[in-house]
């Protein structure tokens, strides 16, 4: 078996990574094949996964229409919930041992999440899909990601996005944009870099995560970054 880079790691699947074509809501054969991906990395690193909200609902958009913030924040938390169900329906499907943890108790939903647990599910080759971000309205899914990453002692944030890295422009409007292969985290933070919100960059650099930021285009991406492929942004 090829040795893989890391030992355990945090994937994180945007809501959007769960939409695939779709301009909203889940794109179940996506999702099969995402758990497909996920089987055969969980073979070689204990896999925790951060789902975002993004295909369902976004705070910040409920806001802009004039919704209280934090209940809107609210509503976003739970539709990663939902992110998170149809993820572990996949997986189990597949006959792998899974479990949901939210940051919001629902206990005849999913277990709460509890620190230890999660990491003893780890240990014994379960996937843990960690769910409501952090539980608190402001924050985010990335920022999820790397407060968990941090907890649960991660050896890196794998970044599944729509696009294949970090450029600094937009690649879908501007054909000269230039892909980064690593960065700094503090480029990424002063140049304002779309790679995650900069409170989960710091939280990163403050706790020396690595983040690899590659795109969900090929799934099998997945699989490449944990066996220590360079492919996508390194920010380290
Ligand atoms: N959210 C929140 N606190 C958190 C994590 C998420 O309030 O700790 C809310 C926020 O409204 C956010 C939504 O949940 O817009 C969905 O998460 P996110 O936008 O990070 O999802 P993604 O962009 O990854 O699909």
């Amino acid at each position: 078996m090829t040795k893989a880079k890391f030992s355990r790691v945090i994937v994180k699947l945007s809501g959007e990574a769960l939409s695939g074509n779709r301009e909203y809501g889940i794109d179940p054969q996506f999702i099969n094949s995402i758990a497909e991906e996920l089987k055969e990395v969980n073979d070689t690193v204990e896999v925790a996964i951060v789902v975002g909200g993004g295909n369902i609902f976004r705070g910040v958009a409920g806001s802009a229409q004039g919704m209280d913030r934090g209940t809107a924040d609210y509503m976003g938390m739970l539709a990663t919930v939902i992110n998170a169900l149809a993820l572990q329906d996949a997986l189990e499907k597949l006959e792998i041992e899974t479990r949901v943890q939210t940051a919001i108790a629902m206990r005849e939903v999913a277990e709460p999440y509890i620190r230890r647990r999660a990491m003893r599910h780890l240990e014994k080759g379960r996937i843990v899909i960690f769910a409501a971000g952090t539980g608190n309205p402001f924050f985010s899914t990335d920022t999820t990601a790397a407060l968990r990453a941090a907890e649960i002692g991660a050896d890196a944030i794998l970044m599944a996005k729509n696009v294949d890295g970090v450029y600094d422009s937009d690649p879908a409007e501007n054909p000269d944009a230039v892909k980064f292969n690593e960065l700094d985290y503090i480029e990424v933070i002063n140049n304002c870099l779309g790679v995650m919100d900069s409170t989960a960059v710091s939280l990163c650099m403050d706790n020396k995560i690595p983040i690899v930021v590659f795109g969900l285009q090929e799934i099998e991406n997945i699989k490449r970054v944990v066996l220590g492929e360079e492919i996508g942004t390194f920010v380290r």
